[in-house]
């Protein structure tokens, strides 16, 4: 997990020119851990003294999503959406609708349903989504 990402290599094989923004921008969400909204990249950035705006940490991540290096989760609400660095590794989350805290969970229970649709329909599938919310464990007993 100490791996060293270099971003200007990552954004120039995307033909992304390497701005201070976009740099910064995946450096957050990379030290992040975890996957984060839009909002808290701004709060991070700021912290930083990096002078930018809301709208534009969208517009640089929404450039960033279509190059696929970051991912996006929303549930329900695409305000709340999450974003991370795309790490190629196939996984699923499980999100807490109460805290919005993103916890990935091991295992992917698709595969054969993937195989037996391709099989029965002649389709070729090529990924999926799938994300579980519910209550963590902590705000589960919180409420209950
Ligand atoms: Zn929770
Ligand atoms: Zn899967």
């Amino acid at each position: 997990m100490d791996e060293i990402k270099d971003f200007k290599d990552l954004l120039k094989k995307e033909n992304l020119k390497c701005t201070k923004h976009r740099e910064s921008i995946l450096d957050v969400i990379d030290k992040a851990g975890q996957p984060v909204t839009v909002e808290a990249v701004y709060l991070k950035l700021k912290e930083q003294g990096v002078a930018i705006s809301l709208s534009t940490v969208y517009r640089v991540l929404e450039a960033l999503l279509g190059r696929g290096l970051v991912v996006k989760t929303s549930v329900n609400d695409d305000s709340k959406a999450l974003f991370e660095i795309n790490s190629m590794e196939h996984k699923h989350h499980f999100l807490c609708v109460k805290c919005r805290k993103m916890l990935p969970v091991d295992g992917c229970p698709l595969e054969d349903y993937e195989k037996a649709l391709e099989e029965k329909l002649g389709f070729s599938i090529k990924g999926h989504k799938l994300e579980m919310f519910g209550y963590c464990r902590s705000c589960r007993y919180k409420d209950e």
